[in-house]
């Protein structure tokens, strides 16, 4: 994908690009629709399987907007520790650097499609994005969105506040 964006730039030559921070975490916005995510993110308990399933979460279309998440391993940026039981409530504070996730350990099948959900939606939570549902069910215009629903995915509005966060 980013060697795609080079292309296009070089070749097109009207695109241009920004790029900003939240958190430790690289957001370069290519002309209007082109996202490219990237960091790095340490997971000292194990468990980097839960690094496909972010990438995952944030990489698609969504809306008017091409996204690419490139989180790699490594130190220096988040850090995401598996210390929650399975089927407990992952954290992560809003704009912080540290994810709290799911173990794999006795985990159902069940349990591990949410963890891997719920990682892609602590990850938000790193980009400064708020829980966007309340006891009462998801926000208006969340019900199928990461941060409002269970197995929800990003949309348009997702990534317009995720680059809004950015400065
Ligand atoms: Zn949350």
């Amino acid at each position: 994908m980013t060697i795609f964006y080079d292309e296009v730039m070089i070749v097109g030559g009207s695109l241009s690009s920004k790029t900003c921070k939240i958190n430790s975490v690289e957001v370069t916005q290519y002309g209007a629709g082109m996202v490219a995510i990237s960091g790095s993110i340490s997971f000292p308990d194990g468990r980097s399987d839960y690094l496909a399933a972010m990438n995952n979460a944030w990489s698609g279309n969504f809306g008017r907007y091409t996204v690419s998440t490139q989180m790699l391993q490594g130190t220096g940026g988040l850090t995401a520790y598996i210390n929650k039981a399975p089927g407990e409530s992952p954290t992560a504070d809003i704009g912080g650097p540290n994810l709290n996730l799911n173990s794999a350990v006795g985990a159902t099948p069940t349990q591990m499609a949410y963890a891997r959900w719920a990682a892609g939606h602590e990850l938000g939570h790193s980009f400064k994005l708020r829980d966007q549902y309340t006891e009462a069910g998801p926000n208006s215009g969340y019900e199928n969105e990461i941060m409002g629903v269970d197995g929800g995915k990003p949309n348009e509005t997702t990534i317009d506040s995720l680059l809004y966060n950015c400065k």
